[in-house]
């Protein structure tokens, strides 16, 4: 029996990188899973891509294009897996963009864009999921996506780090606002992750002449992690898996370091 057997879930930001991870390790552990992103055809060929693997566990695969800042789009994408699987039980708030800026420069176009999918697609996310499972009557999960970009600020990721400044407040905030209806929010704060994330981060580096080329940033932040390496996806699922499965129960509002050391706060 796995620890998140036929638990209904759905994961956005799920068409590569940490979302993909996660939505694949619920699979390995019996869940059903909704994988969701704005990227319609690649999250389609992942979802296709991941249904041996759900009929090996026991779950089943769904796939919805969505955009979290679109509260039409994030209501149908729900509908779609209350419809596939029966319920919603837990909910990853996981897409997210960054596009680093020095800060003289941060226009309104760069703060409104992460902001939108960073700050209010997870609110838009929490408030949809937790009125499906109020309606169930079942209460659930909520699981946001921070970053250590939540707990203090970087160079030239301003805006990034409001908006996961914000995905903490709004986990704080849910949780309180959600427990009398049996609804728990907790957040991982992922550290530096190997993934595609950074080739638009590596690139807006270059652009803005904080980086001569691709890498580097992430070779300068290894060597202010104490476990010595940046993380891998799989580094990151043991924790997601965790936080959806019935050991965490007891645990709301709370934020999950997984930055293998690199802020001791
Ligand atoms: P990624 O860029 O590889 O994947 C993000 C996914 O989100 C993409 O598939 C993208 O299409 C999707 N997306 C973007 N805007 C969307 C929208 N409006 N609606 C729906 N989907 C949308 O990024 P990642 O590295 O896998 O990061 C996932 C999450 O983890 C993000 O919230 C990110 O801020 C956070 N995070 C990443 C790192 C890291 O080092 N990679 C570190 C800390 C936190």
């Amino acid at each position: 029996m796995g620890r998140v057997n036929g638990r209904s879930c759905i994961v956005t930001g799920a068409a590569q990188g940490i979302g993909r991870a996660i939505a694949e390790a619920l699979l390995d552990e019996g869940a059903d899973v909704c994988f969701a992103d704005i990227n319609g055809d690649k999250v389609a060929q992942v979802a296709a891509a991941n249904v041996d693997r759900a009929a090996q566990y026991g779950g089943k695969v769904t796939h919805r294009q969505v955009d979290v800042t679109d509260r039409a789009s994030v209501k149908a994408m729900i509908a779609q897996a209350v419809d596939h699987f029966g319920k919603l039980d837990v909910k990853f708030n996981n897409a997210g963009v960054n596009r680093p800026m020095n800060f003289l420069e941060v226009t309104e176009d760069n703060w409104n864009f992460i902001m939108g999918v960073n700050g209010l697609g997870c609110m838009i996310g929490m408030q949809e999921a937790a009125r499906q499972m109020i309606a169930q009557g079942t209460g659930g999960k909520i699981i946001n996506t921070a970053s250590i970009a939540s707990r203090q600020g970087f160079d030239n990721v301003a805006p990034y780090c409001a908006s996961k400044f914000a995905v903490v407040a709004l986990t704080q905030s849910g949780a309180r606002d959600l427990a009398k209806h049996n609804i728990t929010v907790t957040g991982f704060a992922p550290g530096v992750v190997a993934t595609e994330m950074w080739e638009q981060v590596d690139q807006n580096l270059m652009e803005i002449g904080a980086a001569d080329r691709p890498g580097q940033a992430m070779e300068e932040f290894s060597s202010e992690i104490l476990r010595g390496r940046v993380a891998t996806t799989e580094d990151i699922t043991g924790t997601t898996t965790y936080l959806a499965s019935r050991d965490s129960d007891y645990m709301t509002g709370q934020i999950v370091m997984i930055d293998g050391g690199m802020t001791l706060v």
